[in-house]
């Protein structure tokens, strides 16, 4: 059967002298693997096409349960300049992608994910969005689509509306949700600064246009990135194995205090 579907490149590797594995979420049949026969041939359209971070339109041959599909066509749809101009919306746009690739099977279309994976892009390509907290609203959308939705107001235990009383909320990772009062006996948490559960609530209520408009310091960034990432290892198997994203969320944290720093 040939698929005419939009795709956005997870990961690339060279298969031969001339060929080219790639991994990617398409909008149809979500996280796939292709080869693109001929990609490092001279005159191929591939090579500059076939770069992570790009947002494709593919057409390709699927057959059901083949694990490495056949490329066959492949253009850009939309192009994000910036990404590439700029070491913290590279290490972003890397980070995202690789959570997107650790967190995901093949099996079968995420297509609210895919919208998303496009809109955190798009927001990274803008100039004055803050790169961390891109990152956090994708975490949090991912965890979501994977069926682990993060709560910021609610008791994980009995959903009352949680009040803050002091400088940390009670927040419990594998609940991922703030414990009320009478409930913080009833289970281990973190206690997290209200700064970060500030941005947290943000995180979770930005529509992804307006994600230029959510800024953090680094302390809150950072301990909120901890945070959500222990949600995801706690749930998602895919997540425990990911090594570099820790390390790329934490410089991207410090980047994002320089950047509320000049502003
Ligand atoms: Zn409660």
């Amino acid at each position: 059967m040939i698929l005419n579907t939009e795709a956005v490149v997870l990961h690339t590797r060279r298969f031969s002298e001339t060929s080219l594995i790639v991994t990617l979420l398409t909008r149809e049949r979500g996280k796939i693997t292709v080869l693109a026969r001929g990609a490092f041939r001279p005159k191929s359209k591939y090579a500059s096409v076939l770069q992570p971070m790009g947002y494709l339109r593919l057409i390709f041959y699927w057959k059901e349960g083949r694990d490495l599909q056949t490329l066959s066509a492949a253009e850009t749809i939309e192009r994000f300049p910036r990404l590439a101009s700029s070491l913290e919306k590279m290490t972003a746009g890397l980070t995202i992608l690789e959570l997107v690739n650790a967190c995901l099977h093949d099996d079968g279309a995420h297509p609210q994910l895919f919208s998303d994976l496009v809109s955190a892009l798009r927001g990274l390509d803008q100039p004055n969005v803050q790169e961390s907290a891109v990152t956090l609203w994708f975490m949090a959308r991912l965890a979501n689509e994977l069926g682990y939705a993060l709560r910021s107001d609610e008791c994980g235990v009995c959903d009352e509306t949680v009040s803050v009383r002091e400088e940390n909320i009670p927040y419990s990772i594998p609940m991922g949700a703030p414990l009320c009062a009478e409930h913080t006996g009833a289970a281990s948490y973190r206690p997290l600064p209200t700064q970060s559960w500030t941005l947290l609530r943000e995180v979770l209520a930005v529509q992804p246009e307006y994600l230029h408009s959510v800024t953090a310091s680094t302390a809150a960034a950072t301990e909120l990135y901890d945070t959500i990432s222990a949600f995801i290892k706690f749930h998602v198997e895919g997540m425990k194995r990911l090594r570099v994203s820790p390390v790329a969320g934490k410089i991207l944290a410090q980047q994002g205090n320089v950047i509320t720093n000049t502003e």
